[in-house]
């Protein structure tokens, strides 16, 4: 029970409740407390069988980060552990608000083109991992992977987003004539690279040939944690000192993680968010952890579409800038993922531009979506889908503030 106001008239009962409205959601305000006026005061009274929740607090440190895009480790770890759907209504609210202020109505489009499933590294979570003796491999050749690219600009597509596992097959002397090939071809065109970890020559080699951003997740910024989703040769100080090099060499650079993933905990979570805040990188992708049939993680459960889209709504408001993408993830945990993702701050999609006998071979995690979609029947798609909810594609090539095309 919250006092409000010493002894007060009951005539002054509606102008309470009217700034009370203000300040919470009306609905939220019916379910779960009551005002009562009596001789001693204006109490706010928490129903009966309602835990009484933080929301207060929750708001202010909500309200807090949108103002200042900052939050201590402690004020995110509150509002990680006391989160509810009125919390998180107010977070999606203010994630879109600066969203809206940043990017308009227009989510950016990216061609995803997965052009290898081999792997050399064990990663426990995927599902392409080099352990997984079932994953039916493929790769695709330069011919094909332009093939891609010749589709998806007529299609309109400006990025060109380059996606393999560890393949030591595409080492520089495959792939530097491929992004110069690309980049000669498709001059107004982005070229992403998201190829995993390479030596610092190799990143510096392929952005001199024409690749403008990396996508790198960091997958967790926990070391112990870090330690329990790979095999113990895979090491978080190379993955980070990675995405370090690809900063200093100039590219666009997205880092990332998993909600959900094994053993994460709050604190991880809260780990990841500083983490991202403090690297301040161009793109962030963020997804729930699905697990796949034939990997160690089999029996774990997916990331919830909740948390998720709180750690979407978060990163929007500590980066109010970033490009961050409704990930496909987020499209399979829920039918209506990616429009939710929309709504909690998020602003580019990236659909499949790779050949659809392939789709379903790149299967990092179960049941992902769009496996038997041309990309034409995607834009369509996604076009109706985010104009359901008030935004449009944007064609645009959609580089990060500070990153002219050249
Ligand atoms: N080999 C590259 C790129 C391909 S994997 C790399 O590792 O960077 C791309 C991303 O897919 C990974 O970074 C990981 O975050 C995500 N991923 C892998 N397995 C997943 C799973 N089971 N559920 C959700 N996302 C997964
Ligand atoms: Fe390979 Fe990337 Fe999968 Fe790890 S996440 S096993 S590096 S494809």
């Amino acid at each position: 029970m919250v006092c409000l106001k010493k002894p007060d008239k009951p005539k002054h009962r509606a102008k309470i409740l009217a700034k009370l409205s203000q300040k919470f959601s009306k609905k939220y305000l019916k379910r779960k407390c009551a005002l009562e006026n009596t001789s001693s005061g204006v109490f706010f009274i928490w129903k009966k069988g309602v835990p009484m929740s933080k929301t207060p607090e929750i708001f202010n440190i909500i309200d807090k980060l949108y103002a200042s895009a900052s939050l201590t480790r402690q004020e995110l770890r509150f509002l990680l552990d006391n989160r509810d759907g009125a919390s998180d209504e107010r977070l999606f609210e203010r994630a879109r608000a600066v969203s809206a202020r940043a990017f308009g109505k227009g989510v950016f489009l990216r061609g995803l083109i997965e052009f290898s499933n081999y792997c050399a590294k064990n990663c426990l979570y995927c599902g392409i991992r080099a352990g997984n003796a079932g994953a039916a491999r493929y790769r695709l050749n330069k011919e094909e992977i332009l093939k891609c690219c010749e589709n998806g600009y007529s299609l309109g597509f400006r990025t060109f987003v380059l996606q393999s596992g560890e393949d030591p097959s595409f080492s520089d002397e495959a792939l530097l004539p491929l992004v110069s090939e690309i980049r000669r071809t498709f001059p107004d065109c982005a070229i992403t690279l998201s190829l995993g970890e390479r030596s610092r020559e190799s990143f510096e080699a392929l952005f001199a040939a024409g690749a403008n951003r990396y996508l790198l997740r960091h997958e967790t910024a926990s070391e112990a944690h870090y330690a329990k989703l790979h095999p113990p040769e895979t090491r978080l100080p190379s993955r980070m000192g990675c995405l370090r090099e690809l900063k200093r060499i100039g590219y666009q650079v997205g880092c990332g993680f998993m909600v959900g993933s094994p053993y994460q905990t709050n604190d991880d979570l809260v780990t990841d968010l500083l983490f991202i805040k403090d690297f301040a990188p161009q793109m962030v992708g963020i997804g729930p952890f699905i697990p796949h049939r034939d990997t160690p993680f089999a029996a774990f459960p997916p990331g919830g579409l909740e948390i998720t889209l709180f750690a979407v709504a978060v990163t929007r408001l500590l980066l109010p800038e970033v490009l961050l993408p409704a990930t496909t993830a987020l499209g399979t945990i829920h039918p209506k993922g990616r429009e939710r993702g929309v709504l909690a701050g998020a602003n580019v999609v990236m659909p499949n531009l790779s050949p659809l006998e392939n789709r379903e071979k790149y299967s990092l995690y179960d049941g992902k979506i769009c496996t038997g979609d041309e990309a034409a029947e995607c834009i369509g798609c996604l076009g109706r889908r985010l104009s359901a909810v008030g935004y449009e594609l944007s064609f645009a090539r959609g580089d990060a503030a500070g990153f002219a095309a050249d």
